[in-house]
């Protein structure tokens, strides 16, 4: 009983955020076409994140390497998951051929390692960049001033990594703080993405903007998210253990 209630609840949830998500998508003078919804699922069970994955999600994302691949083998094969918090060089290689997505590349040292593996496992690994752009001294990324340089060394000479876009944390701050966040990572972008062409670097393609969490989500979106990643708003609030 308490399992079909608990059921009952995430789908509810679920459909909340994803009529939140249509509204804003509605609403925002720069939302993008489509919208991908990730559920984020740290610290949740193998067992809720697969049930939400049965609801219809785009993909679950998880922030530990260690904790993705327990639950990868736990779910169906299917499932796209996305690593979303930081990579530690070290643990590239584990990733590798594992993930849809990873979000948080923000160095040449890891970019050059997963190259490294990706190469040797004849793999091309889709990334984001990772920018900090609040330049919070908490949270990593690239400062936005070095994004670019990052970029194009990654699209010039590492041909196993495929950057698709950008993704950032906004600061946990009002609205009013949080949608130039946005706003400037979406800007960001589109500079990249005339940069790439203007030099021809036909390998950077960027397109993906991934941001916005449970608190601002919406706002993101109106800005023009691509991929949202919401946890705690789908799955209640996270118990660490
Ligand atoms: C935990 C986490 C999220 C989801 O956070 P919620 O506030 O629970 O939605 C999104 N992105 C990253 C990088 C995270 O670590």
């Amino acid at each position: 009983m308490r399992r079909v209630a608990e059921d009952r609840e995430l789908a509810a949830r679920l459909a909340e955020v994803r009529a939140n998500i249509a509204k804003a998508r509605a609403e925002g003078a720069h939302a993008a076409k489509n919208v991908r919804l990730l559920a984020v699922s740290k610290t949740v069970s193998a067992e809720r994140a697969a049930a939400c994955w049965q609801l219809g999600v785009d993909g679950l994302g998880e922030n530990r390497v260690q904790e993705l691949l327990e639950k990868k083998r736990q779910l169906p094969p299917e499932v796209k998951w996305h690593l979303i918090g930081h990579l530690q060089t070290n643990k590239a290689r584990q990733v590798v051929g594992q993930v849809e997505l990873i979000h948080s590349l923000e160095s040449w040292r890891l970019a050059e390692e997963l190259e490294k593996r990706a190469a040797a496992a004849g793999l091309i690994i889709p990334c984001l960049l990772e920018v900090n752009v609040a330049g919070e001294a908490s949270k990593f990324g690239l400062a936005p001033a070095e994004t670019w340089d990052l970029a194009a060394a990654v699209a010039s000479d590492l041909p196993h990594i495929e950057l698709k876009g950008l993704m950032t944390v906004a600061p946990d701050a009002p609205a009013e703080e949080v949608r130039p966040v946005f706003a400037k990572l979406r800007e960001m972008r589109d500079e990249m993405r005339q940069k790439a062409e203007k030099f021809a670097l036909k390998r950077l393609n960027m397109q993906e903007l991934s941001m916005g969490m449970s608190n601002d989500y919406r706002i993101a979106v109106e800005e023009g998210a691509t991929i949202v990643r919401v946890g705690s708003r789908i799955f209640g609030g996270r118990v660490y253990r």
